[in-house]
């Protein structure tokens, strides 16, 4: 090899301190974000782990996971990858690595009743940081109440000031008059629905949500508008049917089949139906006209999420779903609590509910549907961030799911429907490092999904108990 003069030598030191530089994805973080960070280290080998990659593929033992500035470089078995000399070696026997979930039906409000009325508050603070440290390393939104918050929270994250996932952020709900819910947005007409969605793209919303009261006209306006950006609409509808949405080109219908007023005989085009839920209480599970209607999404390439959480019932179930009330501000706690008190033992009819929409989602599922994944924290309060994200999980293999094919639905089927699947949504060579490392075999309990100890976001790992703690009496205030 031929010496190098001293010119060429400067050439190459500036060619290498550009690869320096292009390579090195180190994020800044503000020291009351560094605090939550555990592991921060250009090169990673996680070693001697079980893995559920999200792919749906069966979990591996002995499998090591090499990280390069926030890049998966390697996975395989412990003896076909080496552990590159200088690398942060975490040790894993014993405990699971899942990738990063991306939750679709995201909130960051929290949902509690005063004097009367539904009211909804922005929890700037506390939601973001519990979804990373729940295991979200991507949600999205669906329907906001502040979307300006939404936005500015998702640029803070993304600027290292804020804990939290990367978000695709819902603009403020597409509704017409009909609810009295003093944080939902309302729109008068068709023209009014296309020139939100513009209005709101520009600012940055990627998504867009129909809701109960919208009309169809309104609907074919939004999805007019949005899909010539690119964009994509979903919808917990009401007075559209789901096969009028279908046929009107929607991509995502939430809440699996539980708002579906498919099946009301009494309901008429373009009007609300009251009687949806005794319907599907009729309806039998096994019935040929709900096969016909998964058929015709299933066709339509239409996304359905699952949010069982907020449909849990009460009797003999969690207070805050897969967590603890210690997390509430203490006189939403107390309310919380007393709530769930009296519910015990009356609410028969959503438990046969619960269990139907359990068997619909796994027959849209089996018959090649795309089924999501979300924690919808909302309802009566017992549904929050990341707490209630693990107990999607939890809840899917109660419906039938195998651990396995939960993670792919809470994983993989969420970036891909997000459009992020060559980057995210499974552990696999060249992705974006987002993982979970659980203690314990997932597969041997599902309730380790629990058990989260670090998470990566871009090969940076946040220290999930940690934040958990941090969050600790505030969620309901902030
Ligand atoms: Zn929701």
């Amino acid at each position: 090899m031929k010496p190098m003069n001293k010119a060429s030598c400067q050439i190459f030191l500036l060619f290498f301190l550009v690869l320096v530089r292009f390579n090195s994805s180190a994020q800044n973080f503000t020291p009351e974000v560094s605090l939550f960070i555990k592991v921060n280290s250009a090169s990673i080998a996680l070693v001697d782990a079980k893995v559920i990659d999200g792919t749906g593929g069966p979990a591996k033992l002995h499998q090591t996971i090499l990280i390069n500035n926030g890049i998966i470089t390697a996975v395989g078995n412990n003896t076909d990858v080496n552990v590159p000399a200088g690398a942060q070696v975490i040790s894993c026997g014993g405990k699971t690595v899942i990738p990063g979930l991306v939750m679709v039906h995201e909130h960051l409000y929290y949902t509690e009743f005063l004097d009367g009325y539904f009211n909804v508050a922005q929890m700037a603070s506390s939601f973001a940081k519990m979804y990373l440290a729940g295991g979200a390393t991507t949600i999205r939104t669906a329907g906001s109440i502040e979307p300006q918050t939404d936005l500015a929270i998702q640029r803070m994250i993304g600027e290292g000031k804020l804990v939290g996932p990367e978000m695709d952020v819902t603009a403020p709900y597409i509704e017409r008059p009909g609810f009295d819910i003093p944080a939902l947005n309302n729109i008068k007409d068709s023209a009014e629905a296309a020139r939100s969605v513009n209005f709101w793209a520009d600012k940055g919303c990627t998504s867009f949500k129909m809701y109960m009261h919208a009309l169809p006209e309104d609907l074919q306006a939004v999805v007019r508008e949005a899909h010539k950006r690119g964009l994509k609409v979903t919808g917990h509808l009401n007075v559209i049917t789901y096969r009028e949405a279908a046929n009107l080109g929607i991509d995502n219908l939430e809440h699996g089949f539980m708002p579906c007023s498919d099946f009301d005989s009494t309901k008429k085009v373009g009007q609300f139906s009251s009687l949806y839920s005794r319907a599907l209480l009729n309806l039998p599970q096994n019935s040929e006209k709900m096969k016909d209607l998964i058929r015709l999404l299933i066709q339509k390439k239409v996304a359905l999420t699952s949010t069982l959480p907020v449909f849990e019932p009460f009797t003999g179930r969690e207070i805050i779903l897969g967590g603890d009330t210690s997390v509430l501000v203490p006189p939403i706690r107390e309310t919380v609590i007393a709530r769930w008190q009296r519910a015990q033992n009356k609410d028969s009819a959503s438990q046969v509910l619960f269990k139907k929409n359990m068997a619909w989602e796994k027959q849209f599922y089996d018959a090649g549907g795309l089924l999501l994944a979300g924690t919808d924290p909302t309802g009566s309060g017992r549904t929050l961030a990341g707490y209630g994200s693990r107990r999607e999980i939890e809840l899917l293999v109660e419906a039938g799911f195998t651990p396995v094919q939960a993670i792919k639905i809470a994983t993989m089927n969420g970036a891909v429907y997000l459009g992020k699947n060559k980057t995210i949504g499974s552990i696999e060579k060249g992705k974006q490092a987002d993982l979970v490392l659980l203690d314990g075999d997932l597969e041997k309990n599902i309730k380790n999904i629990r058990n989260t100890e670090i998470v990566f976001k871009k090969g940076v790992g946040f220290d999930s108990k940690m934040i958990f703690e941090s969050v600790k009496g505030k969620v309901g205030l902030n």
